[in-house]
């Protein structure tokens, strides 16, 4: 030990945790990691999960001890790059080697991907869905760098969602390579209260859930994406409701506590100032309110003054479209002037008090057209987000199409672009006025997914549109999605963070290496059935667009239902007798199956123009996952789900409902 000691500074401790008593008993120590001692919660976290992972991994005792040092220096890499880590370990004597990243966080990834190197895999955001393999020590050894291909890799919240999911989810998302997440709004009251109120499961008894406990929750939730170093994103909605004196942490309508003393900041539409159907975080200002953009700017001020910890603060306007002022002074310019110059205005302030938070602007809905004006003052400040919500999962970013003009800017009569190629055209007309980084914010398991019910083509078409990021001139992706969106699995979210992190990466091995994991020597024939689902589905029928009858999609969904039927043999063949299924994917697998029969069924019917038998279908499908969710809950978010066959696909509740 005292020749080991000389190798690293006298500031390193180490870190033993060997749960196995009789080995203890017996004085041997196989794994040592040692860290520095000043280091961050977050090395030490790795240093934590390396050894808990190492330890269930080797099998016996077997000869020396050995240390593996984890460390956190930017000087050994590039200046300015993206997260990137180095991994020397090797076996011949009790040095182990180390594990260096140019930061922190990439020390943690670096521990996750090291453990995957070994074996390990993480498919999906529940700890009980990991492979730990038994290995021997001469296993170990392992040399190779990496270096994430983007910068931003990260997921918002979205759905209905407990404590524990995110808590869940949290853990996960550097394990797979991800660095950021996002939580919406000032706290995440509105995915929790939507969970412990059960929204849309008369199955399910409503929990109280209040914003005092969103607030105690957020603090936990904070403190574990710190501890994983993940860079922090917050607010976004929210802000025009707050000017207008309603607490905004969801998209409820608002009680009207100070709407007269507010009514000028209002939006003036038709010819009257009010909520925007009854919305605060739908409801527009009228931007050239003096007035309006003081109390934005001070609000935004003092968050960002008060949320110091907090690594990016969205700013963005009302949460839907066709919804603006039209007094005669916001009728002279565009929506989108009127946008840079509050972001101007918060930039001041921020100056001012020396705060040097970094805003993140919104391109959606009117603000897709670039302002014809106003420039950012201070571009260092800000980071552009392109979120083409409106786009097409049908196929991937088009960016080899002929540029497209924009379609002119008309106030309250505007239709969100659909087509790839139009949605490309407004990010490249901003770009050319905003020097700065950015990033894509997208909707792959918001909504989307639900009409893939295979989830290989999203997983695809999430492959396809990430290796173009670089192309569309964006430094990285943040999905806004559902948090419990792994169903059939979690391929696509699987997929999103590896691709991010390393956009090279041969998916179609990473494909064939989840589903062996999962599914074991039926992978390929598991793979073959869902990639036909797949091909049956269509995202954009399911998330309302196109016509809603369509023989095309009536002969689909019937012969998904068929496929759904032919699989039955194969699910069975991994049940026991009493019943129990040989693994949890083939569990969920097999649940999934009498989903999209009830769910093509209802599409078949629908697309068939027989509204009343799909919404008969309809209700069949409702009670069959809402009667199971509480089994499947961290697979499929039945809220969501059911929100968008309502809202989207054109389903309807019976009257009596
Ligand atoms: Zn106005």
């Amino acid at each position: 030990m005292e020749r080991l000691k000389s190798l690293f500074p006298e500031s390193f401790v180490n870190l033993v945790r060997d749960t196995d008593k009789n080995r203890e008993k017996k004085g041997e120590e196989r794994m040592k990691i040692l860290f520095d001692a000043s280091a961050s919660e977050v090395l030490a976290f790795a240093a934590e999960e390396l050894t808990a992972y190492l330890d269930r991994m080797l099998k016996e005792p077997e000869g020396m001890a050995i240390q593996i040092r984890l460390r956190s220096d930017s000087s050994a890499f590039p200046a300015g790059g993206n997260d990137s880590f180095r991994v020397r370990i090797c076996v011949d004597g009790e040095d182990g080697g180390e594990i260096v990243g140019n930061n922190d966080r990439s020390v943690l990834l670096a521990v996750y991907d090291y453990l995957q190197y070994l074996g390990c895999r993480f498919l999906m955001p529940l700890r009980t869905c990991e492979i730990v393999p038994h290995i021997g020590r001469e296993h170990l050894a392992a040399a190779y760098d990496k270096q994430a291909s983007y910068f931003h890799r990260g997921v918002c919240i979205e759905g209905a969602d407990s404590f524990e999911n995110i808590m869940d989810y949290i853990a996960w998302l550097p394990k797979v390579g991800f660095n950021s997440f996002f939580l919406q709004f000032k706290s995440p009251y509105a995915f929790l209260h939507r969970w412990y109120s059960h929204e849309r499961n008369p199955y399910a008894q409503e929990e109280l859930y209040t914003q005092e406990d969103a607030q105690r929750d957020m603090v936990l939730l904070e403190q574990a994406a710190k501890k994983r170093g993940l860079l922090v994103h917050k607010a976004g909605h929210g802000w025009t409701g707050e000017v207008l004196g309603y607490q905004t942490v969801s998209w409820d309508t608002g009680a009207e506590p100070d709407e007269e003393q507010y009514r000028h900041r209002m939006a003036l539409i038709g010819g009257k100032r009010e909520l925007f159907h009854g919305i605060p975080a739908n409801t527009n200002l009228c931007y050239h309110s003096e007035d309006a953009v003081d109390a934005f700017a001070a609000l935004v001020t003092k968050y960002a003054r008060e949320n110091p910890y907090m690594d990016y603060l969205h700013v963005w306007l009302a949460d839907t479209y066709n919804n603006l002022c039209e007094c005669a002074d916001c009728s002279k310019t565009t929506l989108s002037d009127q946008y840079v110059e509050l972001l101007n205005e918060i930039d001041r302030r921020l100056t001012q008090e020396g705060l040097d938070t970094r805003i993140v602007f919104l391109l959606y809905q009117e603000l897709l057209w670039p302002p014809e004006v106003s420039r950012l003052d201070n571009p260092d400040r800000f980071v552009l987000m392109f979120a083409p919500i409106s786009r097409t999962f049908e196929r991937s970013y088009e960016l080899d199409g002929a540029d497209v003009e924009l379609p002119q800017f008309r106030r309250n009569q505007i239709t969100l672009p659909v087509n790839l190629a139009e949605n490309m055209a407004f990010l490249k007309a901003w770009q050319k006025i905003f020097p700065g980084s950015g990033f894509v914010y997208d909707y792959p398991l918001g909504r989307a997914h639900y009409g893939d019910l295979g989830y290989v083509h999203i997983a695809r078409v999430l492959h396809a549109d990430i290796q173009k990021l670089g192309e569309m001139g964006l430094d990285g992706y943040i999905s806004c999605q559902e948090l419990r969106a792994a169903f059939p699995n979690a391929l696509p979210n699987y997929v999103m963070g590896h691709v991010l992190f390393q956009k090279d990466c041969p998916v179609e091995e990473l494909i064939k290496d989840y589903y062996q994991s999962c599914y074991g020597d039926d992978a390929q024939r598991v793979l073959n059935y869902l990639s036909r689902l797949s091909e049956l589905s269509s995202c954009d029928y399911v998330n309302g667009k196109g016509p809603r009858r369509s023989a095309d999609m009536a002969e689909r969904m019937e012969k998904a239902v068929r496929c759904c039927e032919a699989f039955a043999e194969t699910t069975m063949r991994h049940r026991s007798s009493d019943g129990a299924f040989e693994s949890v994917y083939w569990e969920v697998l097999e649940y999934h199956r009498n989903y999209v029969v009830l769910f093509a069924r209802t599409l078949m019917s629908l697309a068939e123009g027989e509204q009343e038998r799909a919404d008969r279908e309809w209700e069949v499908m409702r009670e069959y996952i809402c009667s199971n969710e509480e089994k499947y809950q961290p697979y499929l978010d039945v809220y969501r789900v059911l929100e968008v066959t309502q809202n989207y696909t054109g389903l309807h509740r019976s009257k009596s409902e």
